[in-house]
């Protein structure tokens, strides 16, 4: 057991008044939870003035110059380099660019678990952009009560260093938070990804506790070590056998050394505080999931190279409700990053990079009426994949995707029903319909492979059009 019974206490108190004051505003709440999707992202950017201004700048590659270092737009032009679009939403690198009027929606979905300030930059920088974005989520943290109400422990000063694990389960911490209305929560987190798994019981036993434990290994493995403090169910004998028959190392917390456990401990009031901040919204089962969904996929400093603890514990990220918010070509998953190796490899494609100098064909979106593809000459490499391309006397900026090789074939009139998307290019001065500004698939691409076609990586899908060689259908299906 933890000793944090004191913990509990003002937990329990702050979950009764939660309870309370939160049930009205959770009604409100609720209706305007309705996620945000990337097509209403699509659609306001389009009404948005700022936003379809940095539209028209983007896509000619013409920025005026920007006097008013404090303006809004002077955000984007700093930017500009940065700037591309996937599915006709506007990116900052791997963000999406929100428009004024879902602003609020958006921060509120990214509060939705309560995470503190710190961590909901993070998941906004892996997900969303706009000008001042760090200081409104500092201000939604600081003036939101249930963030308030749950005010974090002082960290207990943690002097023992367990060595680093090198892997995921290799060392886990077990503890019990609770009770809380009558429920305890057995916490355990993987030292390495800092992934948590918290099982609600009604019991605590020795017995109680192998079965959750027997439940979670068989799952995911039986850890090397297991950190325990010395609660009477860590410290039975039937606990020792469980752990010795499966070779499992049990570390409990040395008599001289109570924060040894710190880990889980630490934890513990993590999870504490943050089902305490759901609880008026949500009834104890849906707050502890939305808990767990919010803290495994948002980045974690803890976590190696920062990632999320999905991402270091079972090697992809997870989709969340969030996902929404990004176009759907933009969400990579590992599973078919490794199909698309697999279809490189066996189609000998490359991936589109292009030389300083190189002569290529540019996406031309300043007339909705010629032909989309004009010579250009590389300039400059900017970015994994920006380029600045000379047209003629000016430079625009441009994503691979928006540009070809000009050796390559390119077929300019393509009959309707070869096309997965209907092709709108924008104009320079006015911000072009839903669908994606793209050219259509060259008629003479290659036979479908009979395997599923790849999905492209993060980068590479920032697709307004395709290369000969692959194939992809955005709306198909399989992709999603
Ligand atoms: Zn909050």
């Amino acid at each position: 057991m933890s000793s944090n019974s004191h913990n509990n206490a003002l937990l329990k108190s702050l979950m009764q008044n939660m309870a309370i004051s939160g049930s009205r505003a959770g009604y409100t709440a609720k209706l305007e939870q309705l996620p945000v999707t990337a097509d209403m992202i699509r659609a306001e950017s389009k009404k948005d003035p700022l936003l379809s201004q940095v539209y028209k700048y983007t896509v000619s590659g013409l920025w005026p110059p920007i006097t008013d270092k404090s303006s809004q737009i002077s955000f984007f032009h700093n930017r500009r380099d940065q700037l591309s679009f996937v599915a006709d939403c506007i990116m900052f690198n791997d963000r999406i660019v929100i428009p004024s009027s879902l602003k609020a929606r958006v921060l509120k979905m990214i509060h939705r678990a309560h995470p503190g300030i710190v961590r909901m930059k993070q998941l906004a920088r892996s997900l969303v952009y706009w000008p001042s974005i760090d200081k409104d989520i500092e201000n939604m943290v600081r003036s939101c009560d249930q963030c308030a109400s749950v005010a974090k422990n002082p960290i207990k000063n943690t002097l023992c260093s367990w060595p680093i694990p090198t892997a995921p389960w290799q060392r886990v911490h077990a503890d019990y938070a609770g009770p809380l209305d009558g429920t305890y929560y057995l916490v355990v987190v993987d030292a390495f990804s800092k992934w948590p798994e918290v099982v609600p019981t009604t019991s605590i036993t020795t017995t109680a506790t192998i079965n959750i434990l027997r439940k979670m290994f068989a799952q995911f493995g039986d850890p090397e070590t297991l950190v325990t403090d010395n609660g009477t169910q860590f410290t039975s004998s039937v606990f020792e056998t469980f752990c010795k028959d499966r070779g499992i190392t049990h570390s409990r917390s040395p008599p001289f050394h109570p924060q040894s456990n710190g880990q889980a401990e630490r934890f513990v009031d993590t999870v504490k505080r943050s089902l305490g901040k759901l609880k008026g919204e949500e009834n104890a089962d849906t707050a502890l999931y939305v808990f767990l969904q919010s803290y495994r996929s948002t980045p974690c400093t803890a976590s190696p190279n920062g990632s999320t603890p999905a991402e270091n514990f079972i090697g992809r990220k997870i989709r969340t409700f969030l996902d929404q918010l990004l176009p759907k070509d933009q969400i990579p998953n590992s599973h078919d990053i490794e199909m698309e190796k697999q279809f490189n490899k066996q189609h000998g494609a490359r991936s589109r990079s292009y030389q300083v100098g190189e002569k290529v064909y540019v996406k031309d979106y300043r007339n909705i009426n010629t032909a989309t593809w004009i010579p250009g000459t590389i300039q400059k490499r900017i970015g994994q994949t920006l380029y600045r391309v000379t047209v003629n006397d000016t430079v625009w900026t441009r994503h691979a995707n928006q540009l070809r090789r000009r050796e390559a074939p390119i077929q300019f009139d393509v009959p309707l029903d070869t096309m997965d998307t209907i092709d709108v290019t924008p104009t320079a001065t006015q911000l072009p319909s839903s669908s994606t500004p793209s050219t259509p698939s060259p008629v003479n691409t290659p036979a479908k492979p009979k395997t599923p076609p790849p999905k492209q990586t993060r980068k590479s899908t920032r697709i307004t059009n395709q290369p000969p060689r692959f194939v992809m259908k955005p709306n198909q299906k399989s992709y999603h």
